[in-house]
């Protein structure tokens, strides 16, 4: 039977990022694909101009009508926006029990616009580190997470070893480089693993949201975090090497 995934994230009317592109990987992998949106943004390719979220209540009977008729193989959460929306999506996991869950811990957009009010990230933090399979911070994410900032590999590594405490099985953390290659790290507290690609030029948007879409797709497909974080790795990477750009601002991936 077709596995299915299911997206807990906001809507980005240019389909390149958000619940929209989320949609677009899990078709990729061959899943049905589910979305619950949890907040709504107004915004171009030249950047997010404006956010609101989709109240507690609504959020929480889109995700019990849901979760009672379908149970999901995946699922991965994006921009949450509020500290109840963390809440009800925590709730939900647990009551369902679900399994396979990816957690991107969306904070700001690449044009600078918070997408996150005060008390997410720490919601995040306390309720939903713990029930995560695989959680897929950007170097600037973790830093918030951890306080530190990172300068040197080496704080990566340290930055990992910390996420790590907070409950998850595996952490990735994207968004390094080293000379012309781009390196994200994976750590499930054993060894470390250093994914490589290629360093591609320009602004691209949502390439957070497609790579933690595809690590979801690769669980519920069966892999084990690691093979679906180089598979998404490999995927985004050609995704970038296709990119459009259809509008004024940054280039869209083609998934
Ligand atoms: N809009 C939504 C709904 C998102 O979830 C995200 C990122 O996760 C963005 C915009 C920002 O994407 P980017 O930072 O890649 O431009």
């Amino acid at each position: 039977m077709k596995k299915t995934v299911l997206t807990i994230a906001g809507s980005d009317p240019t389909g390149g990022a958000g619940l929209q592109m989320d949609l677009k990987v899990f078709k990729h992998f061959g899943l049905h694909g589910m979305a619950v949106p949890s907040a709504l943004t107004v915004q171009s390719t030249e950047g997010v101009d404006y956010a609101e979220e989709v109240g507690e209540n609504l959020l929480m009977s889109q995700l019990e009508h849901l979760l009672s008729d379908i149970r999901p193989d995946a699922v991965k959460t994006g921009m949450l926006y509020t500290p109840e929306a963390v809440g009800v999506v925590a709730k939900m996991i647990k009551q369902h029990s679900l399994e396979n869950l990816v957690i991107d811990p969306v904070a700001v957009s690449s044009s600078g616009k918070s997408l996150t009010e005060a008390g997410t990230l720490d919601a995040v933090r306390e309720k939903l580190l713990p029930l995560a399979r695989v959680i897929t911070p950007n170097i600037y994410e973790a830093s918030l997470f951890t306080g530190e900032s990172m300068e040197t590999g080496a704080d990566v590594e340290d930055a990992a070893r910390i996420l790590k405490d907070m409950g998850p099985e595996a952490v990735i953390i994207t968004g390094g480089h080293l000379k012309e290659r781009t390196v994200d790290l994976y750590y499930d507290g054993t060894e470390f693993q250093r994914l490589e690609g290629d360093e591609i030029e320009g602004e691209f948007h949502g390439t957070g949201c497609a790579f933690s879409a595809a690590v979801a797709a690769g669980l519920a497909l069966g892999d084990a975090p690691l093979e679906a974080a180089r598979r998404a790795k490999s995927f985004v990477e050609g995704a970038i090497k296709r990119a459009i750009r259809p509008g004024k601002g940054m280039g869209l991936l083609d998934v």
